[in-house]
């Protein structure tokens, strides 16, 4: 039974974490969502977090921090008790491509990230590809993007049907291009009605390759068509338009 006292902290949960949004509020407080791998989605309003004694210190996006979180009995309210940088990305934000392609990646996950369930999967999934995003080449870093953004839809349970029609069932033959509509989940096949979007044989079965883990060399053309359709995926399950630029 909970305690009658109010605000009674009902339990401590530590967890890796990414900042996904962060909306300054007032001249000192920050309203700041977290990806948080054990619960999900949080949200918590963060007092004298901009103030230049901040007990926190700077609340910024890129980095993997570790949160100390207080969880209210009262209404599933949630306080931030301590946050600490584990992985400083800083040569991210050095290099445009690097930035671009993690932030755009940060966003999908926050168009898709349901609050109060723990996602491990997710989370490392996207704490891995930000560590490669800032890792690798830059010129590698939107072939980085598209494949994690396709695993991160396949995540939540939005996998991209690359083997046959998602109307018809009919399996679409090793070596002919597709036919796919992103918010359908796949192939449609032109009996189905034809998906939207022509993917060539090559690059299906490179990211039939990528998707099962293997490596996979994506070209800059290919790697941008890639992002767009995982980001035209996520966008179809998100709310809003929040996947999208
Ligand atoms: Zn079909």
């Amino acid at each position: 039974m909970p305690r009658p006292t109010k605000a009674a902290v009902e339990r401590v949960v530590d967890t890796p974490a990414l900042l996904v949004r962060r909306v300054d509020v007032g001249d000192q407080d920050v309203l700041a969502t977290f990806f948080t791998r054990e619960r999900g989605a949080v949200s918590v309003s963060v007092r004298r977090a901009r103030a230049p004694k901040s007990r926190l210190g700077p609340i910024e996006p890129l980095h993997t921090l570790q949160l100390r979180l207080e969880i209210l009995a009262r209404a599933d309210a949630v306080k931030l008790r301590d946050l600490a940088i584990v992985r400083a990305r800083l040569a991210l934000v050095e290099d445009p491509a690097r930035l671009d392609a993690a932030s755009r990646l940060l966003r999908w996950l926050r168009a898709l990230a349901p609050a109060n369930v723990p996602e491990p999967v997710a989370f490392d999934l996207v704490d891995a590809a930000l560590d490669r995003i800032e890792d690798g080449p830059s010129a590698a870093a939107t072939a980085v993007l598209a494949v994690a953004g396709l695993s991160l839809a396949a995540a939540f349970g939005y996998r991209l049907e690359l083997d046959s029609c998602v109307r018809c069932s009919a399996p679409c033959p090793e070596g002919s291009s597709a036919l796919l509509d992103p918010a359908a989940g796949g192939i449609v096949c032109r009996a189905c009605g034809g998906g939207s979007v022509l993917m060539r044989a090559a690059l299906r079965q490179s990211l039939r390759r990528a998707m099962r883990g293997e490596e996979t060399e994506l070209g800059r053309q290919d790697a941008e068509r890639v992002a767009d359709l995982a980001e035209r995926t996520i966008a179809a399950h998100a709310k809003g338009q929040e996947a999208r630029r």
